[in-house]
């Protein structure tokens, strides 16, 4: 993986904390931990031959997991882990894996499995404190989660903490920076969790807590002008999510007009919004930006479709065809101009770190790693390599190093905290047919809500919020008139992740404002109603 086109290679600007997954659900705190504590780190699934590493980690993590190590087909670290002469800490499964290398004996089943908190005394019988625990009292809260445990310490180890139920709780070697930890640190419920991740890391691996957004910056820039070289041209398509603005602006710093900003009106964005990312594009930020209205063939198309999945792939479709015409055009502007005088050699992406873990994260030991495509069907001389080269700036960044990094390249923060929008928009955030006349209803009433989210201090405390149109008729009376309207359903979730969501607990004033406003001023509009659903069994969006 390292080394792949497209990839921001921070691991070799910045000292890094290799983490091997063996697939435990916690794996990627790992990394986050490490990273709030400014150190960088990578994961890499636990089948990586250390051989083809691209770069030499400072220390190396072995993950927990779900498998038992003694079992036939779990799976093993590449043994060469031993030879690169730098600390390892295993968690868990880690810890028994290391141990079950020294000797297979070493490992077994549990009489009976620990799972949740556990009272840690972290000193050895000698009553030295291990300089892992540097820092902390000598009695913690750990996190458990085991059913194996270690029968005996393994050759050349030493505790440095016991438990009630586990007398290995942590272990070192006498002579090598090598420890393994049956409990979680990196849980918040492991009470100095993080201290201990920081302990080894800076303390014991040596690593510079330099991880910052602002260094990052300096690195990817030099990293991006060494990849696209002083003529190299790069195109891409942007939406005015935080995502592709953030990655745009980034490209801007680096190659200037050189990079290529496409957006393309699909009649289905938010009120005004066109205009908005044509001003924070290309007059706050001076990105080359080439916006394209083609909402009336896209609004013309969504005629008579009232499948959600058949309204997402007309839209993806009718994307490419547009984006794929307009890239002609500016390749061949590109190639003819003398100040620019390449040809466009790169199409950029706004994948983010989470989407890479995604794809490298260990699924068991026959199945195989899945590639991953965040691609959503762009044409594929534009990722495959052959045509155009993919260049991934924001590859090594979660999502708040995103919006960090969007504060240090001077984006404003309204914008840095946007929602996320999907890309076929308010086209399903109206329920069945799409029509200009719903698209503005929609548009309105969402613009209502957002403005009233944002007036109350509310957004920064909502994941995603919208306005969407139920096109059943319900009655009303409207100036002594009997009317029939449509509904307008109002969505707003919290979540950290977007796999699981609540509905916003809104004050009932608030929500009774912004249903007056939205039946008096949406033409066509006369009932609101606030959707609780949570997700699951709900969906954030709603179809
Ligand atoms: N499956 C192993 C056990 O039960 C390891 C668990 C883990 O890594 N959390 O002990």
């Amino acid at each position: 993986m390292s080394g792949e086109p497209g990839e921001a290679m921070a691991h070799q600007a910045f000292d890094t904390i290799l983490v091997l997954d063996f697939g435990s659900q916690y794996t990627h705190l790992i990394t986050r931990r490490l990273r709030e504590l400014n150190v960088f780190s990578e994961m890499l699934p636990c089948t990586q031959k250390l051989s083809e590493l691209k770069f030499t980690p400072k220390g190396i993590i072995l993950s927990g997991g779900p498998y038992s190590v003694y079992e036939e087909g779990s799976p093993h670290v590449d043994p060469a882990v031993f030879d690169l002469n730098v600390p390892i800490l295993g968690i868990c499964y880690g810890m028994q894996e290391l141990a079950y290398r020294l000797n297979p004996d070493n490992v077994i089943a549990g009489t009976h499995r620990e799972y949740g908190h556990a009272s840690l005394k972290a000193r050895s019988v000698d009553g030295h404190v291990d300089r892992l625990f540097d820092g902390i009292e000598d009695s913690m809260r750990v996190w458990m989660s085991h059913g194996d445990k270690l029968a005996a310490l393994p050759e050349g180890f030493h505790t440095v903490a016991t438990s009630d139920n586990s007398e290995y709780a942590a272990i070192g070697h006498e002579s090598k920076h090598i420890y393994g930890l049956q409990f979680h640190p990196e849980v918040t419920h492991t009470e100095n969790g993080t201290t201990l991740l920081k302990n080894f890391a800076v303390g014991i691996c040596g690593c510079k807590q330099d991880w910052t957004m602002q260094k990052f910056l300096e690195e990817a820039i030099a990293q991006i002008r060494q990849k696209v070289g002083e003529k190299g041209q790069v195109l891409a398509a942007v939406s005015g999510g935080v995502d592709s603005t953030v990655a745009a602006a980034l490209m801007k710093e680096a190659i200037g007009s050189r990079f290529w900003a496409v957006l393309v009106n699909n009649g289905v964005m938010r009120l005004n919004e066109c205009e908005q990312v044509h001003r924070d594009l290309s007059e706050a930020l001076g990105i080359n930006l080439t916006v394209i209205d083609a909402s009336k063939e896209f609004l013309d198309g969504l005629k008579g479709i009232d499948d959600p999945e058949k309204k997402r792939k007309f839209i993806g479709g009718k994307f490419i065809d547009i984006f794929e015409a307009e890239a002609e055009k500016i390749e061949a502007a590109a190639a003819s101009d003398p100040a620019k005088a390449g040809k466009i050699g790169f199409f950029m992406q706004g994948t983010l770190y989470p989407d890479v873990i995604e794809s490298l994260s260990f699924k068991g030991p026959s199945a195989t790693i899945k590639t991953h495509h965040n691609v959503g069907g762009l044409p594929a001389r534009m990722t495959n390599g052959q045509g155009l080269q993919l260049i991934e700036p924001l590859r090594s960044l979660y999502k708040d190093e995103v919006r960090a990094l969007g504060r240090a390249l001077g984006i404003r923060e309204e914008l840095v905290m946007r929602h996320p929008f999907p890309g076929p928009g308010i086209a399903v955030r109206i329920l069945g047919e799409v029509s200009p006349e719903k698209v503005e209803m929609a548009r309105q009433a969402d613009h209502i809500f957002i403005s009233e989210i944002r007036k109350a201090g509310l957004y920064n405390q909502i994941s995603q919020a919208y306005a969407a149109l139920d096109p059943s008729r319900a009655v009303g009376v409207m100036g002594d008139k009997r009317v029939y309207g449509y509904i307008i359903v109002l969505r707003a979730v919290t979540t950290t992740d977007y796999m699981t969501a609540e509905a916003f607990n809104f004050p009932w004033e608030f929500l009774q404002r912004v249903m007056n406003r939205i039946v008096n001023e949406v033409h066509g509009v006369c009932r609101v109603v606030y959707d609780v659903t949570s997700k699951p069994p709900g969906t954030i969006e709603l179809e």
